[in-house]
């Protein structure tokens, strides 16, 4: 991601209701209009006052957490990762439900068996993310792995190359679920675009 401050709030690639009927129209409003939107009014302000570090990307910022001043560490990991992850999410789901190519297809296979059992082994973690956080499926030295992560922390800030995000905010579902965060998980699951996951497996994974 190329994009600097002042970062912009950029469009959803697919129409609000393209996820219908896994994820549905109002939610995906709140959830990019709303919830992104305040995660990047609040990264600019942040940063408003900081010009040494206006030329950062997402990633230089959130890859080097230590080298911010100490007073702006903490609104970059909240809303810098705010910032990254959603787009992340969003640019994950949707459009043209291609499926996974088969050299990710046998990268997936080698850490988790299959997809299936990789996408089983995503909703196991996701039921047991306690509070506000994430399931990643990332690279970790060169192999795939799912992580919890807690609030908007990113796999970035780890030492890992993300790939695919799993939001659980209770805001990516309580309007349609309330508090059934299985049924969501479900749903997301066919929300995703394996296709655009595929290429990002093939793009950073070693072989
Ligand atoms: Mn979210």
């Amino acid at each position: 991601m190329k994009e600097t401050y002042p970062f912009p709030k950029k469009p959803l690639p697919y129409d609000f209701d393209a996820l219908e009927p896994y994820i549905d129209r109002e939610t995906m409003e709140y959830h990019h209009d709303k919830h992104l939107g305040t995660y990047t009014d609040k990264l600019n302000q942040a940063l408003s006052g900081y010009p040494d570090y206006q030329g950062w990307t997402l990633e230089e910022l959130l890859c080097n957490l230590e080298k911010l001043p100490e007073e702006l560490r903490t609104p970059v990991i909240h809303n810098g990762g705010g910032v990254y992850n959603h787009w992340m999410y969003f640019s994950s789901l949707g459009r043209e439900k291609k499926p996974m190519g088969e050299t990710a297809l046998k990268k997936v296979a080698e850490s988790f068996g299959s997809l299936e059992q990789m996408k089983a082994k995503m909703k196991e973690l996701a039921l047991g993310v306690f509070g506000s956080g994430y399931v990643w499926l990332a690279v970790k030295d060169g192999t795939l792995v799912l992580e919890q992560t807690a609030n908007q922390d990113t796999p970035l800030s780890l030492g890992m190359i993300p790939i695919l995000p799993l939001d659980v905010w209770e805001h990516a579902y309580y309007l349609k679920h309330q508090n059934r965060r299985a049924d969501y998980l479900e749903q997301y699951m066919s929300a995703v675009d394996w296709g655009i996951v595929g290429e990002r497996i093939e793009e950073v994974v070693k072989w």
